[in-house]
């Protein structure tokens, strides 16, 4: 067992891993597979598979930067919806950035254009960073 978390560890360096997106996409495919038991449409099937191959193929991607950038677009598609809600997400120090500043495996950054909080996954390297508030770009090593 602790072999093969070695092995996985060795595996993932360098590599992607889980962010947002991915765990988002995890649930509906969770949800995919329990619908799939009452209702027998064949393409919920293909569906799941190709999210499935979709979620591996982000997770274990070198190409951080692009997957980088759908992450942010995601979370910004989905602040829309939560500010809908009146919650305030992402604003006025609320959302995330209220537990100070990230986990072991993001780093939280103000932007130099709005001063809105990004969180940005850590040890990626040098990133591009793209401000979902104001579409400033700016390159960091994280
Ligand atoms: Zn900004």
């Amino acid at each position: 067992m602790g072999s093969f978390k070695m092995w996985l560890a060795n595996f993932m360096r360098g590599r992607y891993g889980n962010d947002d997106l991915n765990k988002f996409l995890i649930i509906v495919t969770l949800v995919l597979i329990i619908l799939d038991i009452f209702v027998r449409w064949r393409w919920i099937d293909i569906l799941t598979v190709l999210l499935l191959i979709y979620i591996y193929s982000r997770m274990f991607s070198r190409s951080i930067n692009n997957r980088y950038a759908e992450n942010q677009k995601f979370l910004a598609f989905a602040s829309k919806f939560r500010r809908g809600k009146g919650a305030g997400y992402g604003n006025a120090g609320g959302g995330f950035a209220g537990f100070g500043g990230g986990d072991k495996d993001h780093k939280v950054m103000r932007c130099p254009g709005c001063g809105q909080r990004l969180r940005v996954p850590k040890g990626a390297g040098t990133i591009m960073i793209k401000c979902p508030n104001c579409n400033t770009q700016f390159q960091k090593k994280v």
